[in-house]
């Protein structure tokens, strides 16, 4: 008897203790706090989507975040300062997912360029940044009708040829890969090089630029696939992790990859149907290394029913300067839905031992 409640005084002292420490302790999910969130959209649906950001070439804290309001009437790309004040908007169609990539020859110029999925008109939308008016310019030569109803979309530039791609996919495990190209008149056009058939739903997908892989959720399972990002790759994919329910509660939504160096990191995806993120190494097998949630603090709501994520590594001025983790929120506790900030270090150092920190490695450089 006095045994038995040794254990339970004892299981009650760690359980205290682990709840005190900023940690679910029976799933070991570390807690962490937004900084910072933008400005709730107008809609008060679920239109919020995925957002991206976007590195100023000169002043990183003129950096911006990209983000999607799939609403059926007010859709469009919206643009964020890393104040989370919204300062610029598109008026296209239903945005589903955005991505962008940096140095994209176009005009004699070299541009930073986004590409969004529309859903209305079963487009690829591509824009180029303005870097001086911090605003976003159509370059789509013409309307991009993709060959799939599009749900999700990513981009991919292989940094050693400087090719760059979208990446498109549908509900029934479709995927389009097309090659961006100049037109010849400062636009940008689109050309099929590649298609994949996997078994179900898809949505969330990221490329690595540097190891050459593309990954993408099969949602509603999910599981993560892997595949060779370059149309040349074939469309033979693996999975990240073989048994469904390891780590991911479907749905798995948005992708993201955090560069530490040339070819190390972590593969973050987010775990909607438990609400957290988890983080997965970049490199080899993309062991699995813990998961995290982001908690109410700092007099921002946590984060629930995350769609889509991104993360950069880099310097983003002094609020972000070891860099930045965005997710779309699907509960915004005042207002309608918007995007919350977490700094990277106080993600990194929730976890023991730390994650990498590396706000010098410049993806804009390749
Ligand atoms: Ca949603
Ligand atoms: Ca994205
Ligand atoms: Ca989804
Ligand atoms: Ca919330
Ligand atoms: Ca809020």
């Amino acid at each position: 008897m006095t045994k038995y409640l040794i254990k339970i005084i004892v299981f009650l002292l760690i359980y205290t203790y682990s709840c005190t420490n900023g940690e679910d302790n029976k799933f070991n999910i570390k807690h962490v706090y937004a900084t910072m969130e933008t400005e709730p959209v107008a809609s008060f649906d679920d239109t919020v989507d995925d957002p991206c950001i976007w590195v100023h070439p000169t002043d990183p804290s003129l950096s911006l975040i990209i983000g999607t309001d799939k609403d059926e009437n007010s859709a469009g790309l919206r643009v964020y300062d890393l104040s989370g004040n919204q300062i610029y908007e598109t008026e296209i169609e239903k945005a589903n997912n955005v991505d962008i990539r940096y140095g994209f020859k176009l005009g004699g110029d070299t541009v930073d360029i986004v590409t969004t999925g529309e859903r209305t008109s079963n487009t690829l939308g591509v824009f180029k940044i303005d870097s001086d008016n911090r605003s976003l310019v159509n370059v789509a030569a013409r309307e991009i009708i993709v060959g799939i109803t599009v749900y999700g979309s990513c981009m991919y530039k292989n940094v050693y040829t400087g090719e760059v791609y979208a990446i498109v996919n549908d509900k029934e495990g479709n995927v389009e890969q097309y090659k961006l190209f100049d037109n010849g008149s400062g636009l940008v056009d689109a050309s099929l090089v590649r298609t994949l058939k996997l078994p179900g739903k898809l949505e969330g997908c990221v490329a690595d630029d540097l190891l050459g892989y593309l990954y993408i959720g099969e949602e509603d399972k999910g599981i993560i696939w892997k595949y060779g990002a370059n149309p040349s790759d074939g469309d033979i994919g693996s999975l990240v992790e073989d048994e469904i329910g390891t780590h991911l509660t479907a749905d798995v939504e948005g992708l993201t990859i955090y560069y530490s160096g040339d070819s190390t990191g972590y593969l973050i995806a987010s775990s909607q149907g438990d609400n957290t993120y988890a983080v997965y190494k970049r490199e080899g097998e993309n062991s699995y290394i813990g998961k995290f949630a982001i908690v109410d603090g700092n007099n921002i709501d946590g984060t629930s029913e995350t769609d889509g994520i991104d993360v950069c590594n880099m310097y983003l001025g002094a609020n972000f300067s070891q860099g930045i983790f965005v997710v779309q929120d699907g509960k915004n506790d005042v207002g309608n839905q918007n995007f919350k900030a977490v700094p990277w270090e106080n993600i990194a150092s929730a976890f023991n031992p730390s994650l990498d920190i590396n706000p010098n490695w410049d993806l804009r450089k390749y």
